[in-house]
This record gives structure tokens, C-alpha cells and sequence, in this order.
């Protein structure tokens, strides 16, 4: 089987000014250069904002800086976006594409996400692709039914396991505290990574798979020890460094 590096990556949201950024991102940043040889890559999604700042503050500790969204074209008139390329060129090496917020709050589809990670891939980042059912899916028996076709309508042609990583972030287990049995996120994990395996054409067993989803440190352990679960998308947790660095710890 193939060894998958956990991710541990934080989604502040439209969270965060300059002076939260600095205590944040540099008391994270000494502790994973503390720590020497981390057994786990751990990245920070800031606001466009301030992720000019976060690199400058992590610079040489090892920490990863990502973005949270970007558009599907390179550059052009459309205003108020930010393109891959862009991201790319302050220092990111990751974007979100798709995450549930942006589904519901801009009216992403999927063929939409999918165009968004084919940019993010083409300009040389990882895309973490956001998938997950609605509570109303889950309580109809659909959300292997939902995640699949979100698996086969996000994931665009080029994508490997070097380029992308999957999150399943249940959209009612997002800043709800509520959370799937480890059962349950055994049960979709292991369809994501089959579905994206006949996608890929192949190395879905080498493709991270985050869970997402009121994870914090008391339950992540629950979730990092499954087998088909290499890493989690936090959101509220990520914005304390004590917090996010215990789920990060709890990485097997
Ligand atoms: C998220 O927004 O990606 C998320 C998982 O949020 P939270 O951890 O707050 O549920």
C-alpha cells in the first residue's frame, strides 16, 4: 500500500487581520520548526489578504500557504477575482476549490470547481477539491450517490495525486460541532478513493483524502486513525494555535 503523508490544512475564512495573522502563523510556524521532523505537512489558507504576509511569517519553518478559492481564467476582466497564477505567484502551493460555502454562497457547480482545479493544476498548485452531501442527502441514504457524482463532475482530466487532494466536508458537519460516525467517514472515504481511483485512470490509492467537518482536538483522533483518511480540512480550529496544532498532533 501506498504511503500517504497526512495534510493538516487550516481554512481561516474570511477570518483574521494582520496583528491575528502574525500571532497565528508564527507560533505555528516555530512550532513545526521546533518540532524538526514533522510527520505531517501542515498548510495555512488565509484571506487573499494576508497571505502575502503568512509566507513572509512561516518563510523557512516548513509550513505550507495556500489560498482559498481562484478563478478558472489566467487573467482578464473580471473583477474583484484572483487568478492560480497569481496565487501562485506570491507563494501558494495550494488553493480550496469548491468548498461548500462557495457551492452555496456563489453558486459553484460542479463543471465550475472542475474548471477551477484544472487552472489551479495548470499554474503549478495542488487543488483541494471540496466535496460532501447535505443533511437532507445523508437522511435519504444518498450521500455516496452525492459524493460520487461530485467526485466524477470536480475532478478534471490531468488530475493525479501530486496535483490534487480530495476533502470530504459533510456540509452539515461544518462549524456545527455535529460530526459522521467514523464509521460513516470510513464507509464514503473508501468510495471517494474508488471513484476517483476509475477517474484518475488509476493511483488512487496514492491520492490524500481529507476529512472535514467540526474537527477539533478531541475528536480528531477518531478520524486521522481511519485508513482511508490522510489528513483534515479545519475551519474554526484552525484559528487557535494550541487547537490546530493538537488535531495536527494527532495524526498517527
Ligand atoms: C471548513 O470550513 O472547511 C470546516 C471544516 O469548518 P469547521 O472545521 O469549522 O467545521
Amino acid at each position: 500500500m501506498t504511503s500517504r503523508r497526512p495534510l493538516i490544512a487550516g481554512n481561516w475564512k474570511m477570518n483574521g487581520l494582520k496583528a491575528d495573522a502574525d500571532l497565528l502563523a508564527k507560533g505555528l510556524a516555530d512550532r513545526y520548526k521546533a518540532q524538526g521532523s514533522a510527520t505531517f505537512d501542515m498548510l495555512l489558507c488565509p484571506p487573499f489578504t494576508l497571505i502575502d504576509r503568512v509566507r513572509g511569517l512561516v518563510g523557512g519553518s516548513g509550513l505550507l500557504v495556500g489560498a482559498q478559492d481562484c478563478h478558472r481564467a489566467e487573467k482578464g476582466a473580471h473583477t474583484g477575482d484572483t487568478s492560480a497564477w497569481m496565487l501562485r505567484d506570491i507563494g501558494c502551493g495550494y488553493v480550496i476549490v469548491g468548498h461548500s460555502e462557495r457551492r452555496a454562497d456563489h453558486g459553484e457547480t460542479n463543471a465550475m470547481v472542475k474548471d477551477k482545479a484544472q487552472a489551479a493544476q495548470a499554474a503549478g498548485l495542488v487543488a483541494i477539491i471540496c466535496i460532501g452531501e447535505t443533511e437532507d442527502e445523508r437522511d435519504q441514504g444518498q450521500a455516496l450517490r452525492v459524493v460520487t457524482s461530485q467526485v466524477q463532475g470536480s475532478l478534471p482530466a490531468g488530475a493525479t495525486p501530486a496535483n490534487t487532494v480530495l476533502a470530504y466536508e459533510p456540509v452539515w458537519a461544518i462549524g456545527t460541532g455535529r460530526t459522521p460516525t467514523p464509521d460513516d467517514v470510513a464507509e464514503v472515504h473508501a468510495e471517494i478513493r474508488k471513484v476517483a481511483d476509475a477517474q484518475m485512470g488509476g493511483g488512487g490509492s496514492a491520492l490524500r483524502i481529507l476529512y472535514g467537518g467540526s474537527v477539533k482536538p478531541s475528536n480528531a483522533m477518531e478520524f486521522l486513525g481511519l485508513r482511508d483518511v490522510d489528513g483534515a480540512l479545519v475551519g474554526g480550529a484552525s484559528l487557535q494555535v494550541d487547537d490546530f496544532w493538537a488535531i495536527a498532533e494527532s495524526c498517527p
